[in-house]
């Protein structure tokens, strides 16, 4: 299978004679065997099989599957939310004393778990701007640093990152590129294709895309040659005795070590997995992304024009505009589209944000995105309101920045709505 509707369709599943055509539902905790010695084999790692579902479950492991094939990847898991898929995807190799790099511009949820929860833990992150030279995200480096981490178009500041000038840096270092991917979705943006490493997605996001369930997930390459630096990822290159002493890289070689790792260890001792029922309705959305993204940026270009010409907007962000400052980047990284969010600037700041808000009929106002119903939020008093005003320029939100979510609804009704709201400030 080659082409990405048909993955999107069909990936991750296939039944064989007589079996259902769509991914069954497996609603169960736990697995039943004949013989304890049967079960012994599986919590060894020793054969293939399910016995309980905070571990593995079949209808999660199909979807991961799926994803795992958008993505072009060699393993993958599902969490219960994309915060837990960020969590899982850098405590998987870093350690209390350790340190990363991220760009600043990232999920204000994601910055604050960085800033603050990982540095409680003893994991310090150091924040490079998105546009910074290499060489400024090269001084950040410490000996103890494990990994980068961006996002290949930041929510909500929409900044396009250069995937290949962070992978070039991060593999000078040593270390692996982890990028979250979920504004384009592999549909727009494959990062493995640009050196990333690992790619992690808030499903909550398009990839569900009907506001219907919250999870994550997180893909590995399968590139990156965990062996080539035992000292410093010992929790791959070293036997776990907290898992009957395998050692990750020797037992399942550098494409499912990092995957396993994360299964087995982290989400064992966490318990961040996603319910099944969860995972079906992400299948039902994944069957439908690669069409469904299309509209969400066709309308959101239209959306975006009609904010450009208006006298009551004194500034737009999309990276699909021509007049987008990452032109050159969605050029070369995002060639079949963006992502349907498109952030403006309000002429009369806060107190116009709140009228404009108001008066929306269509546009609903909620903590969401790339849902099929259109809504719309104001970071700085919502998402973000824990930040410091110097966090919130790090993370590229001023103060008067709206983010519409545009929908699939049609675009001559959402201009409408917001044409009228604009005339109402
Ligand atoms: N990453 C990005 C880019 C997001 O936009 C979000 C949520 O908005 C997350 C991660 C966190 O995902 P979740 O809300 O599913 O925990």
């Amino acid at each position: 299978m080659s082409k990405m509707g048909t993955k999107c369709v069909q990936g991750g599943y296939t039944p064989k004679n007589g079996e259902p055509r769509q991914i069954p539902i497996i609603q169960s905790t736990t697995f039943k065997y004949d013989t304890s010695e049967d079960m012994g084999k599986l919590f060894d790692l020793e054969a293939d099989g399910y016995f309980y579902t905070r571990l593995a479950n079949p209808t999660s492991d199909y979807v991961a599957k799926k994803i795992c094939e958008m993505e072009g990847g060699t393993a993958a898991m599902l969490t219960s939310s994309g915060m837990a898929a960020s969590f899982l995807a850098v405590f998987n190799i870093c350690s209390c004393g350790d340190h990363f790099v991220s760009s600043s511009a990232i999920y204000g949820g994601t910055y604050n778990l960085f800033a603050v929860t990982l540095k409680r833990m003893g994991i310090d992150v150091t924040f490079v701007s998105p546009t910074a030279s290499e060489e400024e995200i090269n001084s950040a480096f410490r000996p103890n640093t494990k990994l980068l981490f961006g996002e290949t178009i930041a929510n909500p500041a929409l900044d396009v990152l250069d995937i290949e000038k962070f992978a070039h840096v991060a593999h000078k270092n040593g270390v692996p590129l982890i990028i979250d991917n979920t504004f384009p979705t592999p549909v727009n943006c494959r990062p493995f294709l640009w050196g990333a490493d690992i790619v992690t997605h808030a499903t909550t996001k398009y990839m569900d895309g009907h506001g219907s369930a919250v999870g994550g997930a997180i893909v590995d390459s399968g590139k990156f040659d965990w062996t080539k630096y035992p000292d410093k990822y010992p929790g791959l290159c070293t036997p776990d005795e907290s898992y009957h002493g395998i050692t990750y890289t020797e037992r399942f070689g550098i494409e499912g070590a990092y995957i396993t790792k994360a299964v087995a260890q982290l989400m064992r001792d966490l318990g961040v997995a996603p319910a099944p029922m969860n995972s079906f309705l992400l299948n039902l959305g994944l069957e439908s992304l690669h069409v469904r993204i299309k509209k969400h940026c066709e309308n959101a270009l239209a959306v975006a024009k009609f904010l450009e010409a208006n006298e009551n907007v004194a500034w737009v962000k999309y990276p699909g505009l021509d007049s987008s400052p990452d032109k050159p980047l969605v050029d070369k990284y995002l060639k079949d589209g963006t992502c349907g969010v498109v952030s403006f600037g309000i002429v009369g700041g806060r107190e116009a944000a709140s009228k404009f808000m108001k008066s929306l009929k269509v546009i609903a106002i909620e903590t969401h995105v790339a849902d099929a119903r259109s809504c719309c939020l104001h970071p700085a008093t919502a998402t973000h309101r824990q930040l410091s005003d110097k966090e919130l320029e790090e993370c590229g939100v001023s103060p008067d920045l709206i983010r519409v979510s545009v929908g699939l609804e049609d675009a001559e009704d959402l201009i409408a709505d917001i044409d009228a709201a604009l005339k109402n400030i």
